[in-house]
Parts: C-alpha cells; sequence; structure tokens
C-alpha cells in the first residue's frame, strides 16, 4: 500500500515560462527582474509596502531582528511553542529570548501572558502564526504601543491568514515568511521579509547581502552573511503569487473536509478558527486528549502502520537541549506546550491531497483511536 505523504507542493501554471526566461536571458543569480516584482506582488498581497527576498526564512527572521538594531542583551518575548530559529534569530542578534506558552486552542502565543513577561529590557514582540492561525493581534499590538516594542510577526505558516480582516506578515512592523517546499507557496528555498511601513528596508537589503557599503565596497563596519534569493527562486515565487489564492482555498477545504468528518470523533482536539480570524490551515494539526492511553509517537507508528504518514508537533523551546545549555529557561515550564508537544501531531495535508485520501486517513484514525 502506497503511503499518503503528508505533503507535497503545487508550483504556479507559469513558472516554467518564468524560469525559462531566467536560463534563456543568463539571469540566474542575485540580480534580475523576478527577485523585485516577487517582493513587490508579495508585499502588495500581504498589504504590506515593500519586501526584502532572501533565501530562506530562517533567513528573513534573522535579517528582521538584527534590522531594528537592539542593543546586545535585549529582551524579545516569543512563544514557547515555535520553531528554533525564531529562537535562533535572536540569539543571533546578541539578544535573550523570553517565552510565553500557548493557547491550549489555537496553539498560538498566549497573548495574556506576555504582559508578565515585559521588563525595563524588552524592545520586542515576535509572534508566530500557528499552522495557519493568525495569532490575536490587537492586545499585543496595544502592548507593543505602550510599551514602544517592536513586533515582528513569523508568518511562514500563515501565508494569506487573516486577522479580522487584514492579512497577517503587515501588522507588525515587519513579517518574515518562509517559501520552503511544505509552505503554503513555495520557491524551493527562500524566504521574505514584508516592511509594513517600508521602514528598515534599506537595512534588510544590506543585511541581506554580507553588510556591504554602498560608500566603500569591500570596506566593513558589520559583520553580514550571504542570504540573496536567485532570480530563478524569485520566477518561481512570482508565479506562486498567482496561484496563492487557490493554494489557500485548497487547504481550507481541506480543513472543513478533515474537521467534518473528525468533529465526532470524542478524543481528539482539532484546529479551531476564531471568530477574528480565518484559518488558511497550513497543516491539519490534531491533539489526543487525555483519555487517550498512548501520546503522539505512539498514534504516529499506529497511524504508519495504516500507510498513513503524520509529522510530530514542535518541541518547545525551553525544552530544547541547545538552549538549555546556555542557560537558557531554567527550571521554566509551560505546560500548554508540553502537553500538546507530546500529544499532537499533524495528518497529511498536502495541497495534492484528494478527499479519497481525506476519508482513508480519518477512517485510519477512527480505527486506532477506538481500539483501546
Ligand atoms: C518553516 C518555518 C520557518 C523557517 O523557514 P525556512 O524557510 O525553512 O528557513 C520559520 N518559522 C516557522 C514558524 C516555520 O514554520
Amino acid at each position: 500500500m502506497n503511503s499518503i505523504p503528508v505533503n507535497e507542493p503545487l508550483i504556479g501554471n507559469n513558472a516554467a515560462k518564468y524560469v525559462a526566461e531566467c536560463v534563456e536571458s543568463g539571469w540566474v543569480s542575485s540580480e534580475g527582474r523576478f527577485i523585485g516584482e516577487f517582493e513587490g506582488a508579495w508585499a502588495s498581497f500581504c498589504g504590506g509596502k515593500e519586501g526584502v527576498a532572501v533565501n530562506s526564512g530562517t533567513a528573513a527572521l534573522e535579517i528582521a531582528v538584527a534590522a531594528l538594531e537592539l542593543e546586545p542583551g535585549s529582551e524579545v518575548i516569543l512563544p514557547s511553542y515555535t520553531i528554533i530559529c525564531c529562537a535562533t534569530a535572536v540569539i543571533a542578534a546578541g539578544c535573550t529570548p523570553v517565552l510565553v506558552d500557548c493557547d491550549s486552542n489555537t496553539w498560538c502565543m498566549d497573548v495574556n501572558a506576555v504582559a508578565d513577561k515585559i521588563t525595563p529590557h524588552t524592545r520586542a514582540i515576535m509572534p508566530v502564526h500557528i499552522f495557519g492561525h493568525p495569532v490575536d493581534m490587537d492586545p499585543l499590538m496595544a502592548l507593543a504601543d505602550k510599551h514602544g516594542l517592536a513586533v515582528v510577526e513569523d508568518a511562514a505558516e500563515s501565508h494569506g491568514a487573516e486577522y479580522k480582516g487584514k492579512r497577517v506578515g503587515a501588522i507588525g512592523d515587519l513579517g518574515c515568511f518562509s517559501f520552503y517546499a511544505n509552505k503554503i507557496i513555495t520557491t524551493g528555498e527562500g524566504g521574505m521579509v514584508v516592511a509594513r511601513d517600508g521602514t528598515h528596508t534599506e537595512r534588510l537589503r544590506y543585511l541581506r547581502n554580507m553588510c556591504f557599503r554602498s560608500d566603500r565596497r569591500f570596506r566593513h563596519t558589520e559583520l553580514g552573511r550571504n542570504f540573496r534569493i536567485t532570480n530563478l527562486q524569485a520566477a518561481i515565487g512570482l508565479s506562486q503569487v498567482e496561484a496563492v489564492e487557490s493554494h489557500i482555498e485548497k487547504k481550507r477545504w481541506m480543513g472543513s473536509t478533515y474537521g467534518e468528518q473528525l468533529e465526532e470523533e470524542p478524543h481528539l482536539a482539532l484546529p479551531v478558527e476564531r471568530d477574528w480570524a480565518k484559518n488558511v490551515y497550513w497543516m491539519y494539526g490534531v491533539v489526543l486528549d487525555d483519555e487517550v492511553p498512548f501520546e503522539a509517537e505512539e498514534f504516529a507508528s499506529r497511524l504508519a502502520a495504516k500507510g498513513i504518514a503524520t509529522r510530530p508537533f514542535f518541541v518547545g523551546m525551553h525544552e530544547q537541549p541547545v538552549l538549555r545549555e546556555r542557560g537558557l529557561f531554567e527550571s521554566e515550564s509551560y505546560p500548554v506546550t508540553e502537553r500538546i508537544a507530546r500529544r499532537g501531531l499533524y495528518l497529511p495535508s498536502g495541497l495534492t491531497l484528494t478527499e479519497e485520501q481525506i476519508g482513508q486517513v480519518c477512517e485510519a484514525v477512527k480505527t486506532v483511536l477506538s481500539d483501546f
């Protein structure tokens, strides 16, 4: 039996034509018309003023935090439940990551926990829109305003998700996207920082390009790295912006199809959609309730035996050996994160998933959960 893949990319219709143009014209490296067009098209889709495209979502986060020019030792508040590159970006900028737990329903940063973590050293907040659901941004933006904090959104999983009718990525000062193969749109590898008001864009471009100065090339006043994207990737990217609405529709169809088939299942928490949110269901995550006598790892292997591939949830930042070794988050506990990290996984969520495959996945889930 062929197993159902967890995720498969879809590429925009014009990708081959645009890429051929790069190849035929010789513009294959980090200059060429598609880079600016992709940046402009994506920034405007998000409702932001400018975009700076880079070679990964990790790079986007790194230059976004670096663009803020925070003093060393500044604190940045982020969710415990996220991917490690959020913490890496903060540490790379010489700052200290400070965690808050996540909400047990949206799995996004618990915005009510942020105020208590603000100290005289706090300079920024990094909300992460998890699995396609937006963070509750208004209370965060109000806190940021009150305390003069920058807001860097990590929207790598939530292309086109909406908070109160506004697309994510241009609500905070800067928004970071990934275009890795499993994201809602892909350029193979790639990322972008969207600048809501266009501020920081000059510095973002400078940080993307090894901190080359315009006054004297090869004379550097800051250590930079190479985060440039190629015209080839941007060519695919432009075709993806043209396709993004249909990808989002497909994800939302997937979300509601799973929802209809699994809502009666008593032992599973399913993704939610708050009334102020448009969830784009990047991944269809599920969390086992306390009555199930096994954890997600065992659930995953029972599903794998039925031909269903899954992926585990993130491991909390405070449970990362590499961060604990640095003396971070000592004796801190984030119970919601700990629980979903152990009890959650995501089901096949690719853009090519069929109704029949969703049916097979749901059958397998129900069988496994009726068996204890
Ligand atoms: C995928 C992802 C990233 C990293 O993007 P890459 O392009 O893989 O470097 C960052 N943040 C979140 C929340 C992600 O899901």
